[in-house]
């Protein structure tokens, strides 16, 4: 595939989607774990342990572990952290901000999903931590619930951007969007064209096909979105040292509606609640 292809979107059958539900869920049903066991005291590679047994008994392969180079199954990325933080010998302390990014691989299809939390619960955190927490949520879902057949891919990158100015400007400050780091399509590897900007991009953009899969991440820092890699040559930080939060979902879009691939419940509670058509599907 050349240069020609990169922005194309790619359209899946219904069975295609049912093997993407399978590993989105399996994505989820980590996630919701890692989720409920992080505290304060555990190591970093704790987590990735546990997401690694958790994936591996369900049939699934850690498909982070299929980037060259790349050893293990969560990316772990701690308060200044944005993206690809590697799991290791870090203690998490209460009141980090920890994003926690996991994927896996169920057959033939990929799924890939992130979380951002504060460790020890919201009342541990610092009041800017906890907003920024919800406000990238918050944003994620606005940038899906833009998603449909037949319009840009783009919109997703405008409702993204637009909700969090909104939500800036509620709280009185300006979020910075990262912009080095995007989304992707998903389906037989997790990172396929076309990229997935989670900010206001100019042009035309891909049109949205029947059984279209990406994914989307926001990665929002309290500071300025310019960034350094660190010498593991993986963990992406903040220049200026602000804290960064990051969620992400795969998505299929279908001319019935969405399905988030990595929600437990495909995101019909908060698609409802945005006005967007939610569209089922059933695990392979
Ligand atoms: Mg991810
Ligand atoms: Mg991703």
């Amino acid at each position: 595939m050349g240069l020609f292809n990169r922005d194309r979107c790619e359209g899946k059958t219904p069975e295609q989607l049912a093997g993407m539900r399978t590993a989105g869920l399996l994505v989820a049903r980590t996630l919701e774990l890692l989720s409920a066991e992080v505290r304060p005291g555990m190591t970093t590679l704790e987590l990735d342990t546990m997401a690694e047994t958790h994936i591996r008994d369900h049939g699934g392969v850690p498909n982070f572990q299929l980037v060259p180079g790349y050893r293990h199954t969560l990316c772990t990325s701690v308060n200044e952290e944005i993206v690809h933080g590697v799991p290791g010998a870090r203690v998490l302390r209460e009141g980090d901000l920890l994003s926690i990014d996991c994927g896996a691989q169920v057959g033939t299809w990929n799924g890939d999903a992130a979380v951002s939390l504060l460790v020890g619960g919201p009342d541990a955190g610092r009041p800017e931590d906890v907003a920024l927490v919800e406000d990238t949520k918050e944003s994620l879902w606005c940038g899906i619930a833009a998603l449909r057949v037949g319009n840009s891919l783009y919109a997703v990158g405008a409702a993204v951007e637009d909700s969090l100015t909104a939500s800036g400007q509620r709280r009185g400050r300006e979020y910075g969007i990262v912009e080095d780091y995007v989304g992707h399509g998903i389906g037989t590897s997790m990172h396929m064209d076309p990229q997935v900007p989670n900010y206001r991009v100019s042009g035309k953009g891909p049109k949205v096909l029947e059984g279209t899969t990406i994914c989307i991440e926001p990665m929002v820092v309290l500071g300025d979105q310019d960034n350094i890699v660190l010498d593991d040559e993986w963990t992406v930080v903040t220049r200026d040292g602000s804290r960064a939060a990051h969620w992400e979902h795969s998505v299929a879009a279908t001319s019935t509606g969405l399905c988030v691939l990595t929600a437990l419940d495909g995101g019909q509670a908060r698609l409802h609640e945005l006005g967007a058509s939610y569209s089922p599907i059933d695990a392979a």
